[in-house]
């Protein structure tokens, strides 16, 4: 068997780890063993590109260059997974994005570059004479389009996600028009080139789909960050599946099909979550208008101490506990885990309310728990637990704020307006661990901690739970 006969039988065996990687990390159980596929599947298609490009490089130095290229990237790679904190995962995961939006713009333009720019050399004419140029210009010219996107939108992302840019929504004048009319530019440049491909309509589109890129992710609110992540996620799949026909590589072609579409899904089931629009927030916030007026003023707030609340807690019969990002922030899940142990020696009924996007990425708080080894059995969904606050006698709200602001559901003017939320207001007592009265991830303050059933307990989270646990004895 020849090397190109063998390289497609083992892309197949790759796509095929992939595809079982995916199917185990739908599980909790499996998701260890999802990712041995998924690691093997990428070894894999790295051992395979390398023995081919060793044998279709006439020099060898391409072939050198991508050895080097693939153990630089994979020592950096290794630090990164190895020094990242579990909150910084989504901004790293958006600039690995942005990376794969960049590859596929230069795929893109590597591909003009070798076909269209030299109508005379043999591959184009070998293109022209099958009547496929037509299909490449339109592969380079859609591959750089998407490939642009996903560039400039993870750069956002990434800045938005890290505080390093403001989380508000860019509310340009017109916005929708704006990415209607690039939208409708890039067709009718598609067709242009298509036609007659120019190298000036490529730069066009580049520096069309950089902008676009920006301006999309630009124009989502903080709030939404999880689902633009996560479409962008697709987008850079959709990105990679460009590039695989143009370098004609079915296992390119198969791995961005499966990210694009698992991450459109994603978007979707998570747009559900939040009841927000998905077409909405893939139109970079299509028509959600700007939020009128003035910060409400709603009073004043009460303080407890961790003494109180142990008391508190201490008389309880039912307590809920609904974690947050500040949580993650304060390493607080081990005391967390302590505490709810103390309570159920003690006979009260503890159980957690995870929020579908409460941290920084889903599935954020049920990873801490499971980490400090919380029984799975008493951590509740949202909807599985929303109902019970009416019947608890005190909630404590760790490090929690976006996730349990009411003001979701009573302001139809808030950013947050129709977003479920944990409606911890229910419960005879509420106690908000934070720092300080600061909004929460969207920048929208929070009635919750004004209402007359709910008292800060201020400081860092794991420093007061720690007292909790000490008054407790
Ligand atoms: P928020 O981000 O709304 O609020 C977290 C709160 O924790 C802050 O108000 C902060 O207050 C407090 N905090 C921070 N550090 C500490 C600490 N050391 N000790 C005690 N408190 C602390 O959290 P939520 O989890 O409620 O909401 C998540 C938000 O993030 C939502 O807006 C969601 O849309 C967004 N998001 C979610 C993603 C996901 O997939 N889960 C991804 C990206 C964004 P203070 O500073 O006063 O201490």
């Amino acid at each position: 068997m020849d090397v190109t006969s063998a390289s497609v039988a083992a892309y197949l065996v790759a796509a095929l780890l992939f595809v079982l990687a995916l199917a185990g990390l739908s599980r909790h159980e499996s998701a260890k063993l999802g990712n041995y596929f998924g690691i093997l599947g990428m070894a894999t298609a790295l051992v395979v590109a390398t023995v081919v490009a060793f044998d279709t490089d006439v020099d060898g130095l391409g072939a050198v260059l991508l050895v080097v290229a693939v153990v630089v990237g994979a020592g950096i790679g290794l630090q990164l997974a190895r020094t990242v904190e579990m909150t910084g995962m989504p901004e790293l995961i958006a600039l690995l994005h942005s990376f794969v939006g960049l590859a596929a713009v230069l795929v893109g333009w590597n591909g003009y570059l070798h076909i269209e720019a030299h109508p005379d050399s043999v591959d184009t004419q070998v293109l022209e004479g099958a009547g496929l140029l037509g299909i490449h210009s339109a592969e380079v010219f859609i591959g750089i389009f998407i490939g642009g996107v996903t560039f400039t939108g993870s750069i956002v992302a990434n800045l938005k996600l890290s505080a390093k840019m403001k989380s508000a929504p860019l509310m340009l004048p017109g916005k929708n028009l704006i990415n209607l009319g690039t939208l409708a530019l890039f067709a009718a440049l598609t067709v242009w080139f298509v036609i007659d491909p120019q190298l000036w309509l490529l730069i066009v589109v580049t520096a069309l789909a950089l902008v676009l890129g920006w301006h999309l992710v630009a124009s989502i609110g903080g709030g939404d960050m999880p689902v633009v992540v996560s479409m962008l996620n697709s987008y850079s799949g959709w990105a990679a599946a460009a590039s695989g026909f143009l370098l004609d590589n079915n296992l390119l072609i198969i791995v961005g099909a499966l990210v694009g579409s698992s991450g459109a899904y994603l978007s979707f089931i998570m747009c559900q979550a939040m009841n927000r629009s998905f077409i909405s927030v893939i139109a970079g916030g299509f028509g959600i208008e700007a939020p009128a007026g003035e910060a409400a003023d709603y009073g004043e707030h009460r303080e407890i101490t961790a003494e109180e609340t142990a008391e508190l807690l201490a008389s309880a019969s039912s307590v809920i506990i609904t974690p947050g990002y500040g949580m993650a922030v304060a390493q607080a899940q081990y005391p967390v885990a302590d505490l709810t142990a103390r309570l159920r020696a003690r006979g009260v009924n503890v159980r957690f309310g995870i929020h579908p996007v409460a941290g920084r990425l889903p599935g954020h708080m049920n990873v801490l728990l499971a980490e400090a080894k919380v029984p799975y059995d008493i951590v509740l969904e949202m909807d599985e637990i929303n109902d019970d606050f009416g019947d608890t006698d005190v909630v404590l709200v760790i490090g929690a704020n976006d996730t349990v602001n009411p003001a979701a559901l009573d302001e139809p003017n808030s950013p947050i307006a129709g977003m479920p939320v944990l409606e911890v207001w229910h419960a005879r007592d509420v106690v908000v661990f934070k720092r300080s009265m600061a909004a929460g991830y969207a920048g929208v303050q929070n009635p919750l901690f004004f209402r007359d059933n709910s008292s800060m307990l201020f400081g860092d989270a794991k420093d007061r739970v720690d007292d909790i646990v000490r008054a407790l004895g």
